[in-house]
């Protein structure tokens, strides 16, 4: 006999996680997460750098971080395992004059929204972060509000309060077909034959989302790109508090991970795969382009990295709501590298649909019907 459910969500990462304990709490019942994997939250999730920041070109996205960055900070309280937010501050840099007029724009957008973006003058920056060797820089925006969190310490405390709220997270389970009924979604079927039924199919497959749309015959335009992440050795020559700090031109990042320093790139000349190898060539040409502004690493060495794929739209904006084609078929998908830092908002809308809830965000800036017409890419894009 066919396992029946309520809600099926394809994909245990920190997207279906969210969705699960976010509707598991507004008491759904019969909820299953289907996972391939053998473990949850594996894939995207587990190589994420944490970063957690309020600085985008939509309010629905500040937003979106806005609900992420409380639920983080007041992780303990609620689920009993801490989030480890460090609200260790974001500094943009810019060398692009347009893009600084944007940014200047979107600082009074995100302040009427009750972000405290600074704006910081070239003299600012060499005052305040001496570290920082970038003659041409123009200008650059800093939140004292945004930081860094532990993407696993999130996962396990919804995964462990969704099962305690009766949500089953079934493991080695990958959905190959998704079936539907007078245009209504019925259920899906496993690689190992199993059907479970249900009215309503979550995609929160990341990387794999688009191959999961196919499934349900619908287009969700999301592509995996690599993107890798070193660790150095300890260094002291550079300040043992200091913020994430990233160059938006050629999009690398450097934060404190203890006594090391983080540093990730997202190469733009990469082709979209599903690699999760770090090799040479991109090591060399992260290392390369973070020492022509933070010459100090020339002290350090590489002591481990990893690479992980993003799940990227084509305006770097995810793509979420209902299927209009196919109804009970949602998606929360395309996240392009944000996808830590709104996976608690995207639960909480995605829930908020299934239930008949008005989201408490606009999510007009989500919706996949925006690819008819051209979009506006995110400004503030690593
Ligand atoms: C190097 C790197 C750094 C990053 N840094 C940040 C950051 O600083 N801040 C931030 O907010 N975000 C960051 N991200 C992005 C963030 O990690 C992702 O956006 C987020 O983890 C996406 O979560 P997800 O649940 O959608 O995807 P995933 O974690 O990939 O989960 C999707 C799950 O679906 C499963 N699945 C796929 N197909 C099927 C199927 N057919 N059947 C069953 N299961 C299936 C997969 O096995 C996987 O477990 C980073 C990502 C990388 C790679």
């Amino acid at each position: 006999m066919a396992d029946t459910r309520d809600v099926i969500i394809i994909g245990g990462g920190l997207v279906g996680l969210s969705v699960a304990y976010h509707l598991a709490e507004k008491g759904v019942p019969r909820i299953a997460v289907l996972e391939r994997d053998a473990m949850w939250a594996r894939g995207s999730s587990a190589r994420s750098a944490g970063g957690v920041r309020h600085e985008f070109f939509h309010p629905s996205s500040v937003r979106f971080s806005q609900y992420g960055f409380k639920m983080f900070r007041d992780f303990e309280a609620q689920f009993g395992i801490s989030a480890s937010l460090n609200p260790c501050g974001y500094v943009f840099l810019t060398r692009d004059q347009q893009r600084w007029n944007t940014m200047v724009e979107l600082a009074s957008m995100q302040r009427s929204l009750g972000v405290p973006v600074e704006i910081l003058t070239p003299d600012d920056l060499r005052r305040r972060y001496g570290y920082i060797h970038m003659p041409e820089v123009v200008g650059a925006t800093f939140c004292g509000q945004d930081g860094v969190a532990d993407p696993g310490a999130v996962a396990y405390g919804w995964a462990r309060r969704a099962r305690e709220l009766g949500v089953q997270i079934r493991l080695h389970a990958e959905v190959t077909a998704i079936t539907q009924s007078d245009g209504q979604v019925t259920g899906v079927v496993l690689q190992d034959g199993t059907v479970v039924k249900a009215p309503v199919v979550v995609n929160a497959a990341g990387p794999q989302a688009r191959y999961v749309g196919a499934l349900a015959g619908i287009a969700l335009p999301v592509e995996p790109y690599r993107r890798s992440v070193y660790v150095t050795s300890a260094m002291t020559a550079l300040p043992t508090e200091m913020p994430m700090t990233l160059e938006l031109e050629h999009t690398s990042y450097i934060r404190r991970e203890g006594r090391s320093i983080l540093m990730g790139m997202s190469d733009p000349s990469e082709s979209s795969s599903e690699c999760v190898e770090t090799d040479q060539e991109s090591l060399e040409k992260l290392v390369g382009t973070v020492l022509s502004w933070v010459p100090a690493l020339e002290q350090a060495s590489i002591m481990r990295g990893w690479a992980g794929l993003y799940e990227v739209s084509p305006d770097d904006t995810a793509i979420i709501g209902e299927a209009k084609s196919l109804p009970g078929f949602y998606y929360a998908v395309g996240f392009s590298g944000h996808g830590f830092m709104h996976s608690p908002a995207a639960g909480r809308v995605v829930a908020e649909l299934i239930t008949g809830e008005t989201p408490f965000v606009d999510l007009t800036p989500f919706a996949l019907e925006r690819f008819q017409y051209p979009t506006t890419r995110e400004t503030f894009v690593i």
